[in-house]
């Protein structure tokens, strides 16, 4: 316990808040930070830091929950394998909350109720297990997430292609970070002054990656670790950038993350993979945001394999204002649903459906709405 305590001690904590609000009195102006992993978001309702902060000093919470962007024709498109004619003969597997996300009329939730096989699991490598055991069956893995986690399904993928396992294929719905920070940048529909970029996709990325974004748009980019000091360090050395005019990546999780990330990981992930176009739920196809398979790797993609790509979708209910939270123009208690016919329990929006989307933080430390 006594490294988690130092990442919380309180008087360090006053210490960087009495930081923050100096340079934020200095800087007169209102400023703008995007957290943009669901993980702040949640450390940072659950730490107490919104209500410390300055009155100048606003976080918003960005695109970076995977749960949350996966669009609705991706789970569409999985979940017509859960259905019909196509039922008995898959089993769907999953990282936990996927499977309560919404598609146009059902969720797999709600077809695993209904006697599909649906699994849920925390390592992909169930998956291949689950296709040893069952030759007669289909396998497909929704693969979903940043590059924390499809390096792993990489490395599974690639386990598959020597075991010779021809039941076992990966939907590829992951997503990319940094054009997706570009694309909201672009899309001018809120001024960011600075991003507190996450701890465990810069793990992999390093802090590097971000340096031709932070250059182009001329934004502060911090990264930072997930426990209180590292949030408040995160956001002081964003202000510190502001006042001195500056646009640096910094990095206030260094005991982490490296400028070069793990090269490795990166390679492995891109054998398998290569970025591709991809559709983010309420933000549109954001260009090479995604992954697709590469040609060697091919007959693992389940798009491919059953045509995945001609079943027809629909799009996300008209008053849903995830689209909006996402780019963080919109906070989740003005979208209209938000605690009425939205809430954990009945999610409407993919925001709603993850503790670390942000309606459902908003909800919780907010005492319901
Ligand atoms: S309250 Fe529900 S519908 Fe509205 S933005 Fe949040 S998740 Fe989407």
């Amino acid at each position: 316990m006594k490294y988690l305590d130092e990442f919380r001690d309180p008087s360090i904590a006053k210490a960087l808040i009495g930081r923050i609000r100096s340079s934020a009195s200095r800087l007169s102006r209102s400023v703008k930070i995007m957290e943009i992993c669901g993980s702040h978001t949640v450390s940072i309702f659950r730490s107490g830091i919104k209500s410390v902060l300055p009155p100048n000093v606003t976080m918003i919470s960005g695109p970076g929950c995977p749960v949350c962007v996966t669009a609705m024709e991706d789970m569409d498109r999985m979940i017509s394998l859960a259905c019909g004619e196509e039922r008995d003969s898959h089993i769907i597997a999953t990282f936990g909350d996927m499977i309560r996300v919404p598609g146009t009329v059902t969720s797999l939730e709600r077809e695993m109720a209904s006697g599909a096989d649906v699994r849920v699991t925390t390592s992909p490598l169930d998956s291949l297990l689950w296709a040893e055991e069952n030759p007669e069956k289909e396998i497909v893995f929704l693969g979903v997430g940043f590059e924390t986690t499809s390096p792993t399904v990489a490395a599974v993928v690639k386990r598959a292609k020597t075991a010779g396992l021809a039941n076992f294929s990966v939907y590829p719905a992951f997503k990319l970070l940094p054009p997706a920070l570009e694309a909201l940048l672009d899309g001018g529909d809120v001024a960011i002054d600075g991003f507190l970029c996450p701890g465990h996709v810069s793990i992999m990325l390093g802090a590097a990656a971000y340096r031709p974004f932070s250059s182009k748009y001329q934004k502060p980019c911090v990264v930072a670790g997930f426990e209180p000091l590292d949030i408040l360090l995160g956001i002081s050395m964003i202000l510190d950038q502001l006042l001195n005019d500056k646009h640096e990546v910094g990095n206030a999780y260094s005991r982490a993350v490296s400028e070069d990330g793990n090269q490795n990981a990166m390679s492995l992930l891109l054998e398998v993979f290569q970025p591709c176009d991809a559709p983010w739920r309420g933000l549109g196809v954001i260009p090479s945001s995604g992954l697709g398979f590469n040609d060697a790797f091919m007959a693992f993609d389940a798009v491919e394999r059953f045509g995945l790509a001609a079943v027809p979708t629909g799009s996300d209910p008209p008053e849903c204002a995830c689209g909006e939270v996402l780019r963080g123009v919109t906070s989740p208690p003005e979208c209209p649903l938000f605690g009425l016919g939205c809430t954990p329990d009945m999610p409407i929006g993919s925001c709603m459906v993850s503790s670390e989307g942000s309606c459902a933080a908003w909800f919780k430390y907010s005492g319901g709405g």
